[in-house]
């Protein structure tokens, strides 16, 4: 057993060590023969190394929370075509270079569906990474300034998907649209990007402070292979705070 653990560390073969004994025990018990005992090995050993490879892309992805598609309850939310989203899981935007545009008011899902496509990304062992847009932006920003921009940028060229959260909360100037703008077009049929933003595509000048120019630069590439997702309804916050009763004068007031 203690060579059988040597030679699996040398391997990098982790969980066999831990999980020999009890397979070799039961492989007895069952008299299951040689080729089956291997298989039984080599299969608990992938499912680590799966494990460990999806915890490394889960650290990598830095995503805000983990929710899953399975946690999504679509039938709080009818103005999205469910039938979209789960071709959407099937992950072919990805081969395809396709971006996914997530559109809608406050709290009706665009994170939570956007982080769900992200772990599945991760699940299938492509790279993702989670930032929005303010975050990237002030990151790039100071990269520029310590002449190191080339390096910052690969961090958002370099991952199959990157997820941009919240575009349009703020308004960006006119060199934070330019980093914007070189990010979309590195990544322009290459790699996917999934965008969140609560403005609607003829509200996009304003969150370039009036630069129609470079909103319709960016929308140009951004929606040339996309599949766009327009939440209209309500928030899914509100909708858990009425339940509990804070909203209730709120409410009553408005009728
Ligand atoms: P948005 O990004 O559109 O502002 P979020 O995705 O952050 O909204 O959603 C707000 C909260 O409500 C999150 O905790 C999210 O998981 C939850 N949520 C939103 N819509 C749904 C839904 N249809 N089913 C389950 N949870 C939802
Ligand atoms: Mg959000």
């Amino acid at each position: 057993m203690e060579r059988i653990s040597s030679y699996a560390k040398t391997l990098g073969l982790s969980r066999i060590p831990e999980i020999l004994d009890s397979i070799a025990e039961k492989a007895a018990d069952d008299d299951i023969s040689y080729t089956d005992f291997l298989e039984k090995v080599l299969e608990a050993e992938s499912a680590a190394a799966k494990e460990r490879s999806m915890t490394a892309l889960l650290r990598f992805a830095r995503l805000p929370f983990i929710k899953t598609l399975e946690g999504f309850d679509f039938s709080f939310q009818p103005s999205i075509d469910k039938k979209k989203v789960l071709e959407l899981a099937t992950l072919r935007f990805i081969h395809q270079g396709e971006n996914i545009i997530l559109l809608g008011p406050p709290g009706v899902g665009k994170t939570h569906l956007a982080v769900a496509l992200g772990v599945q990304t991760a699940e299938a062992c492509h790279r993702v990474y989670f930032t929005t847009i303010s975050d990237m932006i002030m990151r790039l920003t100071k990269a520029f300034n310590e002449n190191r921009l080339q390096e910052r940028m690969r961090v958002y060229i370099s991952a199959k998907v990157l997820i941009i959260d919240e575009i349009g909360y703020q308004p960006l100037n006119s060199e934070a649209a330019a980093l914007f703008f070189k990010v979309i077009c590195k990544r322009y049929e290459k790699g996917s990007i999934i965008l969140t933003s609560n403005k609607g595509y003829g509200e996009w000048g304003e969150i370039f402070s009036g630069d129609s120019v470079i909103a319709s630069a960016i929308l140009d590439r951004l929606l040339h292979h996309s599949t766009t997702i327009n939440i209209k309804g309500d928030s899914y916050r509100l909708k858990e705070k009425r339940k509990a009763g804070i909203l209730k004068s709120l409410d009553e007031r408005r009728c």
